[in-house]
């Protein structure tokens, strides 16, 4: 979106919080079964033999960003971050219609972790898109991550395997790693709309969210926030030869891939870019 053409009466709150009630969760979060939970792994388990696991242990960095300061938690974890799971989906979730769009999605994403040549349908680009879109409603249950995803969007997506139509995005680029360590990027924001702030102005929880996952030579950036226009709108700025590419909403166009490629710094401003841009208005609005 052109910058300049950002001006809702919205900002970001100071002191968002975790929604309190949502986590842990009891119930199956996509169709709300109370059957036992079942592990979900955010890397799916096909994909190690394409990204081997070495990391003997992963920090996890938990940030929350203020108008003045950021604060940040660090927790240390034995293992490799692609073995992560979260316990929030029934088994007839998980061996249904999840691993139906798993079995979708793999032959798709194989050749973009490798870094391999395809043409990318449009239909390939909606399975892989409801695909990243369940990875990260999924991730949002992990106990240092942050539930921003209403539950109908989650329902919306058990019906259909396809992300929400509205308030949803979701970005694909051909990445080539140096020595950024990131794998998996959570950055959770709230956008106020002041028409209709609660009475008492207390800060209210996170409502918005923007999540990087890397797997191989992938990246996929997923954004979803009730400002249907801003997300709908985003562009990143690029450098030339650099390129990623929205497959959510859907679009006609096939993707001729890898037609550019992201190094490090391209990955890291990608990651915070949406939030870094709102930060910005925020501190402009509040002058
Ligand atoms: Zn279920």
């Amino acid at each position: 979106m052109r910058r300049s053409s950002f001006k809702p009466g919205s900002h970001l709150a100071i002191n968002a919080t975790r929604h309190p009630k949502r986590w842990p969760p009891t119930k199956c979060i996509f169709c709300g079964s109370a059957d036992e939970l079942t592990e979900e792994h955010l890397y799916s388990r096909w994909t190690r033999r394409f990204v081997p696991r070495d990391m003997r242990q992963f920090r996890r960095l938990a940030s929350t960003s203020f108008f003045d300061k950021s604060d940040f938690s660090i927790t240390r974890k034995p293992g490799d971050i692609r073995d992560w799971s979260v316990s929030c989906v029934c088994t007839a979730c998980n061996n249904g219609w999840m691993r139906r769009l798993e079995n979708r999605a793999r032959p798709i994403m194989i050749p973009l972790i490798m870094g391999g040549r395809i043409r990318l349908l449009p239909q390939q680009q909606k399975t892989l898109a409801g695909w990243a879109a369940m990875k990260a409603m999924v991730a949002e249950y992990s106990d240092i991550e942050y539930v921003t995803t209403h539950h109908m969007h989650r329902k919306y997506l058990y019906r259909t395997q396809l992300p929400p139509t509205k308030g949803w995005a979701i970005w694909i680029a051909h990445y080539q790693r140096k020595s950024w360590l990131p794998i998996w990027l959570s950055r959770p924001f709230l956008i106020d709309d002041r028409a209709a702030r609660r009475s008492d102005n207390r800060a209210t929880h996170f409502n918005s969210h923007a999540t990087t996952q890397i797997i191989g030579q992938l990246l996929i950036h997923v954004i979803r926030s009730p400002m249907h226009r801003l997300v709908g709108k985003w562009q990143f700025a690029l450098p030339q030869g650099h390129a990623i590419f929205r497959i959510w909403p859907p679009s006609d166009f096939s993707i001729p891939w890898p037609s550019g490629t992201i190094n490090d710094r391209s990955a890291e401003y990608i990651a915070d870019a949406l939030k870094e841009f709102l930060m910005r208005v925020a501190a402009t609005e509040r002058r």
